[in-house]
């Protein structure tokens, strides 16, 4: 039986990957399962998985939890400290799909115990991938993205030297937003910029894949992954969501990742790698698809892969500050305090302020840096935006 915790259990990424362990639920033996405020789903799935615990980001909701737990032996823990605590519960394969920097640290532990990681949270490869590569390399612990772009790189890489590589295409549905009218992004509402055209994802990338911040994060996380220089790397938009992406070779190859919109594909090839077992995801008729569109992204409607590469040229901790920044203004568009477009203003500023303010983007990558950098980059957004609700 192979030992695993699921990290963000209750979220997207989270219960798709509980949908493929419930199909075969005498191969695994459930450690730790996290959530945050959804306690009714954690602990549903902690009992039906007979996990050994069950951890909730939130203290406040520690007595809830226990209350749903009631008559089980799953033991209940609340608080950051108690999700990275879950995390150095010895296990062979952990999924680290908790949303945000918050999934750094518990990433971090994992890798100390020299497991499989599996790779959701994009944001700890953001803020901190030098950190996250060094502690697996230390450990002998293993990285395998989930990110479906990185997942079809991944594959596409299989038996090829990386100095065969001349290239690393990503590709990008274009979000909510793809075919408006520029002018009118301005006044895009919540609701809007959370409904996406091919995928069925948590609410957060969902707004993320209409800005481009999301794209944005998928580049910095190819150059952290695969260590390719930032002018290696394309983005090409492709309404269709089928081609992943694709990897250019010195000879001119391009090899294609092409599969289903369904994040059971990539969850499955990392739970299961290097073997590919059945996955009980559609089998594509391309002869009833037709046709795959494709065009080049235009930066003027996406600043956010601008940003992107300034964020990769300044490098040191210039990816948390813009991770930080990006969740905050994120935040504000939720809350309603930010228009769509003032996001990327919002980040822009908050790295020009941190820049200006001193040497935070060039401390040394440690856990308490990154950590510390996160913060301040917040209250420097959190005053951006307020200046400009004021
Ligand atoms: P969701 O919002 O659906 O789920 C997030 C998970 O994290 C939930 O379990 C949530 O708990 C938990 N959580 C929220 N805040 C905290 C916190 N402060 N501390 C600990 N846990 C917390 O997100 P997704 O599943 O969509 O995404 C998860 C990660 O995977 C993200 O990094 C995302 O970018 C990445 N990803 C997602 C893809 C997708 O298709 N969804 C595709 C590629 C990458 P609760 O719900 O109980 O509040
Ligand atoms: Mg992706």
């Amino acid at each position: 039986m192979r030992k695993v915790s699921i990290f963000g259990a209750t979220g997207s990424i989270g219960q798709n990957t509980i949908d493929l362990i419930k199909r075969a639920p005498q191969e695994y033996e459930v450690v730790a399962l996290t959530g945050a405020s959804n306690i009714k789903q954690l602990a549903t799935d902690a009992v039906a998985l007979k996990a050994q615990i069950a951890v909730t980001a939130d203290e406040t909701l520690l007595d809830d939890l226990r209350t749903a737990l009631q008559g089980s032996d799953v033991q209940a823990a609340a608080g950051a400290t108690a999700i990275v605590e879950a995390a150095h519960r010895p296990v062979d394969w952990v999924m680290s799909a908790i949303v945000g920097a918050a999934g750094l640290a518990p990433g971090l532990a994992a890798l100390a115990q020299g497991c499989t990681l599996a790779l959701a949270n994009k944001e700890s490869l953001v803020c901190a991938g030098g950190l996250l590569l060094d502690t697996a390399r230390a450990h002998g612990a293993k990285i395998l993205p989930v990110d479906s772009e990185h997942s079809a790189v991944f594959q596409a890489l299989v038996g090829e030297p990386m100095d065969a590589v001349e290239r690393i295409i990503i590709t990008a549905s274009g979000g909510a937003f793809r075919d408006w009218p520029i002018e009118d992004l301005e006044n895009a509402t919540l609701a809007q910029a959370s409904s996406h055209p091919n995928w069925d994802m948590g609410q957060r990338i969902t707004i993320d894949s209409a800005s481009m911040f999301n794209k944005a994060m998928e580049v910095i996380e190819t150059r952290e992954f695969f260590g390719v220089d930032p002018a290696q790397i394309e983005v090409l938009i492709h309404p269709q969501s089928m081609i992943h992406a694709l990897v250019g070779f010195n000879d001119g190859a391009l090899m294609a990742h092409v599969g289903p919109a369904d994040m059971r594909h990539a969850i499955g090839y990392a739970l299961h790698h290097p073997a590919r077992r059945h996955l009980p995801v559609e089998r594509l008729d391309l002869a009833a698809i037709g046709n795959f569109e494709f065009r080049a992204p235009d930066v003027s409607r996406w600043p956010a892969l601008r940003i992107a590469r300034e964020v990769m040229a300044r490098g040191g901790l210039a990816g948390a500050v813009f991770n930080a920044a990006k969740e905050t203004a994120l935040d504000g568009f939720i809350a309603g305090h930010l228009k769509f477009t003032q996001m990327a203003d919002v980040v822009s500023q908050c790295l020009e302020h941190m820049e200006a303010a001193g040497s935070h983007i060039d401390a040394t990558m440690t856990l308490d840096n990154v950590l510390q950098t996160d913060h301040l980059a917040r209250k420097a957004a959190q005053a951006v935006i307020t200046g400009k609700a004021g």
